[in-house]
């Protein structure tokens, strides 16, 4: 009997569990370590802080759901990985050892790495449902005493759909509440051009998503570095192709909301062989650690390489899309190698995103993800938005049944009516 333990219970983490459960079957142990008991859908977030949805509307118990799947579940969270012993040494002093262990502990949020900044400081965040409703509270305020907002990404981010997307529900909310034609707004993003998302743009996104800004009256500024937030202003320097700075900006604002750069979290950082310098998990196509081959990672916990160069740091993002490629060939993997056979499954990593605006949206597929590609392809309009919800309502009725089958891929397909993707995913098998 092989014992796999599932660190992280997000949005990857949780659907390891259920595939593994559903893949190996009842004679081999599954074991998750979580920070907490509760599954939170973090794509939900950007509604959470206009006010569009509450935390009990996007949070799942999950401890019935993993009993009712014997999966063991202990959500004191991990202090440290030891993979020289295979074991985890868990928050409370208790001891884990595995046979396989799965990491998808998503990202630990570099606020500190810019003074003044997140929801400890001076903006908000959507990047955590706590931090969401804190942004709710501030929404209010903005409503009650409109003035100034900065929405964006800053140096080093990865995660650009969401900045957008609350760009868009921000100015719609606001719309909403008739108060914006009292709020000029900037985007301030360290992408060197609108659209580019950390992928060097997807199809049209470049041409989509400065429309949607110009139809908006949102002001942007790329090729951001953001230096510090002090008194209510940013601290912005725009940099040049040679990395010299080119200009400053001092930007007031009421209200501020930027994604962060990631990095990986504490307790499996640092570790030789298993993590680059960020911290991010090094995997071979096959999602399994070269050093510890007893280890896979999936999810924004993983080292993805930057697709070029840029004036500034930018990331590459990992979409739910991808992350349940990740998820799929991991178990093929882990189910291989206890039946003594090759780990051969490789992920599709296929960039897909709907990038919600409230009443509307922007939707893109990127295969591969860096260009030139095969599929490159992206579209707008009110079907982003129910496809959105759509995807929401999905997800967390796969994680309140318990769900194993990555049925969302194939209903996003059908809804996009991509064949090219279809065929480009058969070709691999
Ligand atoms: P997470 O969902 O963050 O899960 C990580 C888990 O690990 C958490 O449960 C955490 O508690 C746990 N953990 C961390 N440290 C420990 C520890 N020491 N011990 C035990 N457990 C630990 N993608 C899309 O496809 N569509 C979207 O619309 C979309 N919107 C997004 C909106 C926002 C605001 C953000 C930030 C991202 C969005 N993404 C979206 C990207 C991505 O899908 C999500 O970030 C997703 O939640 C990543 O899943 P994950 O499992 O890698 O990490």
């Amino acid at each position: 009997m092989a014992h796999i333990v599932v660190l992280g219970a997000g949005l990857g983490g949780t659907i390891m569990a259920y595939e593994l459960r559903e893949a190996l079957g009842r004679e081999h142990r599954i074991s998750v370590v979580n920070k907490g008991t509760r599954f939170s859908f973090v794509p939900s977030n950007p509604w959470v802080a206009v006010g569009w949805r509450d935390r009990n509307a996007i949070e799942v118990d999950l401890e019935p759901v993993f009993a009712k799947h014997h999966i063991n579940f202990y959500p004191q969270g991990a202090e440290r990985l030891h993979p020289k012993d295979k074991r985890i040494q868990l928050m409370d002093g208790q001891s884990l050892d595995y046979d396989y262990l799965v990491i998808a502990t998503g990202p630990e949020l570099a606020f500190d790495e810019i003074p003044g900044f997140g929801p400890g400081g001076l903006t908000q965040s959507v990047c955590h449902i706590d931090h969401a409703l804190g942004a709710r509270e501030a929404f209010d305020r903005l409503v009650a005493n409109p003035g100034p907002v900065i929405i964006g990404a800053v140096q080093g981010a990865s995660c650009f759909g969401p900045a957008y997307e609350f760009a868009f529900i921000l100015d719609k909310a606001l719309r909403d509440a008739k108060v914006r034609d009292r709020v000029p707004m900037t985007f301030v993003t360290s992408e060197p051009y609108i659209g580019h998302l950390g992928l060097d743009g997807v199809g049209d996104t470049k041409g989509l998503l400065e429309s949607e800004m110009r139809q908006r009256h949102i002001r942007f500024i790329t090729n951001a570095r953001v230096d510090k937030f002090q008194d209510g202003t940013a601290f912005v320097s725009e940099i040049a192709d040679d990395g010299s700075v080119k200009g400053g900006h001092e930007l007031a604002f009421t209200y501020a909301m930027m994604l962060p750069a990631f990095r990986g979290v504490a307790a499996v950082r640092d570790i030789e062989g298993l993590t680059n310098p960020r911290g991010f998990i090094l995997a071979d196509k096959h999602q399994r650690n070269p050093a510890f081959p007893d280890i896979f990672s999936i999810g924004v916990c993983v080292a993805i390489p930057p697709v070029g160069k840029t004036p500034v740091p930018v990331g590459v993002p990992k979409t739910g899309f991808m992350i349940e490629s990740m998820v799929t060939a991991s178990t093929q993997n882990i189910a291989a190698l206890i039946a003594g056979k090759d780990a051969t499954a490789v992920p599709s990593w296929n960039a897909v995103c709907l990038a919600d605006f409230g009443d509307g949206g922007v939707a893109f597929i990127a295969q591969p993800q860096i260009p030139p590609r095969n599929v490159n392809w992206s579209s707008s309009g009110l079907w982003v938005h129910a496809a959105k919800v759509g995807f929401e309502k999905y997800f967390l009725h796969k994680v309140r049944s318990g769900q194993s089958e990555p049925f969302y891929e194939k209903l996003a397909l059908q809804m996009l009516g991509i064949d090219k993707l279809k065929a480009v995913q058969h070709e691999q098998g």
